[in-house]
């Protein structure tokens, strides 16, 4: 092993939580990346986050670029958000009953958004999902779907087929505990692959009810696939009858105010949010043409449900970050400084012939350990890379900088990440890059 000129952050103090949190959770753990498996050390247990910067329990101070994956476009405790939350938090924290803050944060995307008539609120990126495709088998009538492999959208049975992400990183291409008739129902073709798309809908004829992508595949490395790719995706759905659901939890209020259907002017029928639309809190949402929307209950025969959806502190706090999101030049801003960001480490990668790249969009970036221009698919990704990832994160922590503890998960930069902390950044994956070349 290759070890780097600095020596390793304390973790006495984040070693120890992570042992009585053992005793807890499985893994010790609420969600299975955070257990920093595929990376070295415990993990750090956070202890507060404000603007670009996070401080764990021994009292680390990181720059942050997992921003909580992806949420917080503003970075940590935004003062607008926070006010809005304490705000609202003094009249009350849940009602099980309509407030005027859901239409708010509903009037203020469909408005500022030409993708979707209508929109249900749920609790997280998931059960948006799970919705979404309930609701084209309920109007299709039609029992089928089609994913992408790598391709991730929540942890729901039937989409936790080759899903990337956590279950990547595990080296599992799918879970325990999904009946294989659930399976059956999923049919799993690769990004990228015109023909194999072709090939399923003659093989399923009819019976395909919908197919669902993320249009910027961010949960398996960075995949971006060409606008053309994605409008051939719209054409034939158009032709099957099936529906296109773009999968926005990531790419929703990040690539644009419109998400990916905005940024690449594809509509799709359903569109399926989370992250960036809850502020930090949790917040899910799925929205399509009010024709469609008209499916849902109780309106329509599609059932979909939540105790705390809609919930007036989260929405309070959707609110408040979106109102940001919907001022002027915001994109322009927050994306030429990641593209400015990005580029320089790629060119001082190249200066070195590292094979490196930094592929990129908008406010995401990923890291990828490669000679290659471009990477489409899952299966195009090296595991063995994986492992220059893995010093890569250490000697970064080791620097004051946090990505998420997973080679195969994108890196986000807020409006927080000042030129100053970038330029800082920067320097320290340079030196990073010497060290794992
Ligand atoms: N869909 C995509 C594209 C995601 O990236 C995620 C989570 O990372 C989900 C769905 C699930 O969202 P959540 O974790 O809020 O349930």
């Amino acid at each position: 092993m290759v070890y780097g000129e600095k020596p390793d952050i304390s973790r006495e103090k984040s070693a120890e939580l992570y042992e009585k949190a053992k005793k807890c959770f499985p893994g010790g753990v609420n969600s299975p990346v955070r257990a920093f498996k595929s990376v070295y050390g415990t993990p750090l247990f956070i202890e507060k986050g404000d603007g670009c910067r996070l401080w764990d329990a021994d009292g680390n101070e990181f720059i942050d670029f997992c921003c909580s994956w992806g949420p917080l476009i503003l970075g940590h405790n935004h003062p607008k958000v926070r006010e809005k939350v304490t705000e609202e938090m003094q009249k009350g924290m849940s009602f099980g009953a309509p407030t005027a803050l859901e239409t708010e944060l509903a009037e203020l995307i469909l408005k500022n958004n030409r993708f979707i008539e209508k929109i249900r609120f749920t609790s997280s990126g998931t059960e948006a999902v799970m919705s979404a495709i309930r609701l084209a088998r309920g109007a299709t009538k039609r029992d089928k779907i089609i994913k992408f492999e790598g391709c991730y959208h929540g942890h729901s049975d039937s989409l936790l087929v080759k899903a990337g992400s956590g279950l990547v990183t595990f080296g599992e291409t799918s879970s325990a505990g999904i009946p294989k008739s659930f399976a059956e129902e999923t049919i799993v073709v690769s990004l990228n692959d015109e023909e194999a798309l072709k090939a399923a809908f003659n093989q399923f004829k009819d019976q395909i009810a919908c197919v669902i992508i993320e249009p910027v595949p961010a949960n398996n490395g960075l995949l971006l696939q060409s606008k053309a790719y994605l409008q051939f995706l719209r054409e034939i759905c158009t032709q099957n009858g099936a529906l296109l659901i773009f999968d926005e939890v990531i790419s929703g209020f990040r690539v644009s105010f419109e998400g990916a259907a905005g940024y690449y002017d594809i509509q799709p029928d359903i569109i399926t949010y989370g992250k960036i639309i809850g502020g930090g809190l949790p917040v899910g949402a799925y929205g399509a043409s009010a024709q469609l929307m008209a499916n849902i209950s109780p309106e329509g025969g599609v059932y979909q449900a939540g105790t705390l959806s809609g919930n007036p502190v989260a929405m309070a706090a959707g609110i408040a970050q979106l109102s940001e999101l919907a001022k002027s030049g915001f994109y322009k801003e927050l994306n030429t400084k990641t593209e400015e960001f990005t580029n320089a480490i790629q060119r001082y990668a190249t200066s070195k012939n590292y094979a490196f790249k930094v592929f990129q969009i908008a406010s995401i970036f990923w890291f990828a350990f490669t000679d290659a221009d471009a990477i489409q698919t899952a299966e195009a990704i090296d595991p063995a890379s994986m492992e220059q990832f893995k010093l890569m994160h250490r000697e970064l922590l080791n620097r004051g900088i946090y990505l998420g503890p997973s080679g195969y998960e994108v890196g986000f930069v807020s409006v927080a990440h000042s030129k100053i902390d970038l330029e800082k950044a920067k320097r320290a994956i340079f030196e990073c890059l010497d060290i794992v070349f």
